[in-house]
Formats: C-alpha cells, structure tokens, sequence
C-alpha cells in the first residue's frame, strides 16, 4: 500500500555516513527533514542532518524513542541488527523492509537467494569447519575466495586460496564460525546496476556502470560502462528481476562480474544508494539519493536520464598523506564536483570524498576527473 509522505516529513535515517550525507542533501533540498542515529558524533550525515542523535545501534530503547520522533526509517548501511529494525518497524514504515536487509546483511542468505531464484552467481559453498572448507575447496576447485559468511565489506573478511596449503591459515585468519567459499572468477571487468523500486512497483534505474577497485575498494567508475549494449542491457534486466524478487522500496546496487566469456555473475547486493551511483548526484535529472527519498516517501520516481558521460574517482584518507590536498588545483578543472564528506580524521583507506568529471565521451571524463585527483596531491617538498 502506497503511503504519501509530504515535504515538511521527517525522515530517519539508521547510519551516519556519506551516504546519508547525500540523501540528507537531497531530501532537505525538497524540504523533508532528517534525523539519523548512530554510535558516532559530528558525523557526515549528522552535520547535514535536523537531528544527530548518538546511541548503539543495538540500544533498542534508543531506537524506539528515534523511531518515534520520525515519519519513516531508512538505513544507510546494511550491518543494522534486525531487532532494531523490527524495533522501527512497529512504529513507522521502514524502507527497505527488514527482510531485504536481513537477507542482503549476511553473504550466505543473499547467494542462496540468488541462486534459489535462479540469478547466475558464482558457484559457491557454505563452510563452518576446516574439513568442510577442505571438501569444498575440492568440489568447487582452486583459485578460490573465503569469505566470511556475515558482515564484511570492501573486501573486508576475505582470503584469496590458490593451493591446498592456503586453507587452514586462511580459515584461520578469517576467525570466522561460518563461511562462503567462492570460486574465483577470472572477470573481464566489474560493473554495477544502481536501480529504484516505487511503491507501486515501477522501477527506475541509472543503467550499467564500470567500476575499478584498488585493494578491494572502489576507485573509478564509468557512467555508462563502455561495453557492449547487450550486456549493459542484461545487467539492467537482471537487476530489475532482482529488486521485483525482493520487493525492495527504495534503491538498490546490484554488484556484477562480467567474467572472460561473456556471462555475467552477480557477486552482491547493497540494498541502499551505492558508491558506484555517486555520477548521478551530478550527471542525472535525479540522483540515486533523491530517487532513494521518492521512494520511501511514496513519491513517483524522477528521471534517471544522464545528461552527460561521467567518471567518478573516490578520494581517500591516503591524499592527505603529505598535508592538506591542493583544493585550488583539482578546482581548477571547470568540468569537475568536488564532494567531501566532512570526515574529521584523513585515515588510510578511508573515504574521505569523490570527484565526478562531466564531459562529452566517458574516457574523457575519466581523463579529467583522474587529471584532477593527480592535481590534488601537493607536489613532494624539495
Ligand atoms: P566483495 O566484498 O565480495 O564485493 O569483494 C570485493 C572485491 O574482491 C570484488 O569487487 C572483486 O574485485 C574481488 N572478488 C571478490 N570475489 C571474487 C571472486 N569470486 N572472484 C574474483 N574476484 C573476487
């Protein structure tokens, strides 16, 4: 059932990252109001935000009394325990519902819904000893990645296996109870479907995209993806069954490989505005985060048209390893946003901001906007 949230509504929003920074943005901009908890204070959500409220996320009383100050819960990031999500929802409509988050939080449940409903994944195990890693290792065959079976991200709890020799001190390090093994997918190149679901069911989305990563975090992506159109259309197809399967309300990255023959294999789900989506902040009519608001407040979805190529690099605590980045110098490229997150602390691989480059042709994009981020490191002090 549709139920219409006009501007003047407050939104809650679990999590206090860039992500509901951006949404906070959007959502102020159409004249909603914010509220967003998390463990954390002066947060890049919370500086935007109406209300910045600091509590556990497994502090359900917390939660509650947040819930109850807002018109509608959405999340930010998926690692939210389910009880406070429940917890929300016994008070005001939570988008996406828990079961999506429940489902999308923990690798296990999401490849075993993948492959239940038939979207091709890559062929994977479920381990809970080193004897069971042993016997999966020998079925699904070697090169092989552990991953931990619950919360991780950006690579995060994963193990690289090439031999026998390899498992016991990967499952070691992993210290995990429970695992995925995965056979390792010699990929073509990564790409990435951001899409929408309204709560009539119409879906929107912002098409393929190309992502490259450097140590298991992302750092450029290409809008649209330079491949050819039947796999950008089949990526798009496969995302729309999925958020349809799901029955997502709100927005949705659907995470791909496209491996060397040609097929595609779906490798995650993040059921909330995504990284590889940050172009649309500034290439599209409506952006993955106004798109994110539509949805939760039962509005129509806006355009997702492109209105020009465009490249998006990430910029990591790693700039600021020689001093304050050279803001003049990445300004100085007339075709490049710069977004920054208002993060305190510049550490080693955390994200500190983007860039995004508009031009005529996405390799050009990706040259400025890649032109841009050199000019932001200051050069070495003779
Ligand atoms: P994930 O956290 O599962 O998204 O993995 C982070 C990155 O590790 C991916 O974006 C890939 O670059 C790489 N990776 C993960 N799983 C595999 C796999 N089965 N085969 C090859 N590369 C992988």
């Amino acid at each position: 059932m549709r139920r219409i949230l006009p501007p003047g509504s407050t939104i809650g929003v679990l999590g206090s990252g860039q992500l509901g920074r951006m949404f906070t943005i959007a959502a102020r901009r159409m004249g909603y109001r914010v509220h967003t908890l998390s463990p954390d204070e002066d947060t890049p959500t919370g500086q935007v935000a109406d209300v910045e409220v600091r509590a556990a996320y497994d502090d359900l009383d917390a939660v509650r009394a947040f819930a109850s100050r807002v018109d509608a819960v959405t999340f930010e990031f998926e690692n939210i325990p389910s009880a406070s999500i429940e917890a929300c929802a016994q008070r005001v409509p939570v988008h996406p519902r828990a079961e999506v988050l429940h489902i999308t939080q923990h690798r296990l449940r999401e490849k075993t819904f993948l492959s239940k409903n038939g979207f091709p994944c890559a062929p994977f195990r479920h381990v809970r000893s080193l004897a069971e890693l042993e016997e999966a290792a020998r079925s699904i065959g070697l090169p092989a990645v552990l991953k931990t079976a619950g919360f991780g991200y950006d690579g995060k709890g994963q193990s690289l296996l090439r031999s026998m020799q390899d498992l016991e001190p990967a499952w070691r390090s992993i210290g995990a109870a429970e695992a995925v093994l995965e056979q390792f997918i010699d990929f073509e190149c990564e790409l990435s479907v951001v899409a929408a679901r309204s709560q009539t069911g119409d879906f929107a989305h912002f098409g393929a995209c190309l992502n490259t990563h450097v140590r298991h975090i992302l750092d450029v992506t290409l809008a649209p993806a330079p491949v050819e159109p039947r796999i950008a259309r089949e990526a798009v197809e496969i995302a729309r069954a999925i958020l349809e399967a799901l029955g997502v309300v709100g927005v949705l990255c659907v995470e791909f490989f496209l491996a060397r023959n040609g097929k595609l294999l779906v490798n995650e789900l993040a059921p909330r505005p995504h990284n590889s989506g940050h172009f649309s902040f500034d290439a599209c009519i409506t952006s993955q985060f106004e798109q994110q608001l539509r949805a939760v407040c039962g509005l129509p979805l806006g355009s997702t048209e492109q209105m020009r190529p465009a490249a998006m690099a990430n910029l990591l605590g790693d700039l600021w390893s020689r001093g304050e980045p050279d803001w003049a110098g990445a300004a100085s490229f007339p075709d490049v946003k710069l977004h920054l997150y208002g993060k305190l602390e510049p550490r080693p691989g955390r994200k500190m901001g983007h860039l995004t480059a508009l031009a005529r042709a996405v390799e050009l994009a990706r040259e400025q906007v890649l032109a841009a981020r050199r000019a932001l490191t200051p050069p070495e002090q003779g």
